[in-house]
């Protein structure tokens, strides 16, 4: 759901520059019901904004994709809104291939076998994603 006011008191206790822009594009992208691509998010803030800049909304998009409020969907080169806390660093989707749904899974943490592999290899795991298509329960 799309909180405006909660948006707003976030920013202002983290001291992030919160534009009208940045709080449009988020609002597009919280109200679509499906991921939705960078182009169409410009095309929506078209709508609100006269003539918006492509990299105004860009770099909207990047605000808060950094600040995990969105998620960006790799195989689908789209962005869906986070419906879990915004503070987790490791996120997994659930993608329906017959209605494009996706379901944001709340595993945080990153799994003890890739956990493993990541430690055998010394490596130092900062964010990581996972993507799994299939069925939803509507479409099976
Ligand atoms: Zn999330
Ligand atoms: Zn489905």
């Amino acid at each position: 759901m799309f909180n405006e006011k909660k948006i707003i008191d976030i920013c202002k206790t983290n001291k992030w520059r919160l534009t009208e822009p940045r709080l449009k594009v988020l609002k597009i992208i919280s109200l679509s019901n499906r991921p939705i691509k960078a182009y169409d998010i410009l095309k929506k803030l078209g709508d609100l904004i006269k003539n918006p800049k492509p990299p105004t909304a860009y770099r909207a998009i990047e605000f808060w994709e950094k600040h995990n409020f969105i998620h960006r969907i790799e195989s689908l080169n789209a962005y869906a809104v986070c419906n879990k806390k915004n503070t987790h660093n490791g996120s997994q989707f659930l993608i329906c291939n017959d209605c494009g749904k996706v379901i944001e899974s709340d595993l945080f943490d990153l799994p003890q076998i890739l956990k493993k592999s990541t430690q055998n290899n010394a490596f130092k795991p900062l964010r990581w994603s996972l993507e799994i298509n299939g069925t939803c329960n509507q479409c099976s």
